[in-house]
């Protein structure tokens, strides 16, 4: 079948950038999402107003287009497996999502897999928790089993009267052993409708406070551990037969330990790097494998990249008009504004990416630089 038209379910920035492919490939996007000044309803060519997880509002969408895609996965799985039956076509498939909404089954799947993860057990109740830790040491990580992003459901806990605390309050958590990394590193990867895989540089992200603050491309490590993770890649989309872009999370020990943390099913912040650095971007090659057409190529037009996250850390109304202009003015420069009305702290309002002529030469500088403009002291 020729694809054209492609339903997104979900219209923030990740869907915004899906603009530029899109018209490249000559395909027109349909967004369903909540708000009407929802990033990606300015680059639609239709849009469905209605909250992500609105199956009926999903039905409409199956009649605007020819396939459906996420870039949110706060979805209603069992409404739209209804409508899966009913021959509506999901790239992924509901199946590649289902062990992944819920953390729990997510390291669960993993460890099925074989795949390294952090140790992990579902809280059932505060005697089983005391029990299961009784070799561990604090801290320790408690997750909110689902609808976590951004750090929000993850607590680094010191003690037990803390955890109890939060424990006592829901128990829909996971615990996990606390990794102490000394990076955090992702991969894009890509599979397309006939199970061909391209995967992205490795990258390290910083984060603050749980929230990603900055991606490095290509990640300082061993060729080796790319290559460890570059066949971990290839093992999730396979298994889960994924048509589209997955942005997968890592930690890297002192000893050089690989261990996964987290499986995003749609592109993901630690990519938005190849918009500028790349060949070809994420959003791009997702929807290459969306649309059914050949994946392209991944490589890194520049030695080196880092993406910086421009994150809310005021309640404002400000569009930032002087802070971009001054970030623009910074050679090699790239910024991208995601016209979000309302900036909050933590809100990802935008991004920016410098492209570097060495890898990991003078990273510190231009982070610094670029953070001194954006971040009051
Ligand atoms: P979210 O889905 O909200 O992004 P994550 O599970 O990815 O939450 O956790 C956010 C951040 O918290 C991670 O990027 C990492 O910095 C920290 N973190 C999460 N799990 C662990 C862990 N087991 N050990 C150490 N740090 C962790």
């Amino acid at each position: 079948m020729s694809i054209k038209r492609i339903g997104i379910i979900g219209g923030g920035q990740l869907a915004w950038m899906m603009a530029d492919g899109a018209k490249k490939l000559g395909l027109e996007l349909i967004v369903q999402t909540p708000k009407k000044d929802d990033p990606a309803v300015s680059i639609a060519e239709d849009v469905v107003l209605a909250a992500v997880n609105n199956v009926e509002a999903t039905e409409i969408l199956a009649t605007r287009c020819d396939v459906i895609t996420f870039e949110n996965e706060f979805v209603d799985l069992d409404g739209l497996s209804l409508l899966e039956k009913q021959g509506i076509c999901f790239r992924p498939k509901l199946a590649a999502l289902s062990p992944l909404l819920d953390k729990y089954h997510q390291r669960c799947y993993l460890q099925d897999l074989g795949l390294p993860v952090p140790q992990f057990f579902a809280v059932e109740s505060l005697t089983n928790i005391e029990s299961q830790i009784k070799n561990w040491q604090f801290p320790i990580v408690l997750k909110a089993r689902r609808l976590g992003y951004d750090g929000q459901g993850t607590f680094i806990i010191n003690d037990l009267t803390t955890l109890s605390t939060i424990v006592s309050q829901s128990n829909t958590h996971l615990i996990e052993e606390f990794v102490p990394f000394t990076k955090e590193l992702a991969i894009i990867a890509t599979r397309s409708v006939n199970g061909e895989i391209v995967t992205y540089p490795v990258v390290e992200t910083q984060q603050q406070q749980q929230v990603c603050r900055r991606v490095i491309a290509p990640a300082d490590i061993t060729p080796n551990q790319a290559a460890e993770i570059f066949a971990i890649a290839h093992k999730i989309l396979n298994s889960l037969e994924v048509i589209g872009t997955f942005g997968i999370e890592l930690f890297i020990t002192a000893d050089g330990k690989i261990l996964i943390n987290e499986i995003a099913p749609r592109t993901h912040n630690s990519g938005h790097f190849s918009i500028d650095a790349c060949v070809t971007s994420q959003f791009e090659q997702h929807l290459r494998a969306v649309a059914g057409l050949p994946l392209a190529d991944t490589s890194l037009t520049v030695p080196s990249a880092v993406m910086v996250n421009l994150l809310g850390y005021e309640n404002s109304q400000s569009d930032y008009q002087t802070k971009r202009q001054q970030l623009s003015a910074i050679p090699h420069t790239y910024v991208h504004w995601y016209g979000k009305t309302e900036s909050r702290p933590g809100r990802k309002l935008g991004h920016v990416t410098i492209l570097l002529e060495q890898p990991h030469s003078d990273l510190e500088s231009v982070i610094q630089a670029i953070e001194s403009i954006w971040y009051p002291d």
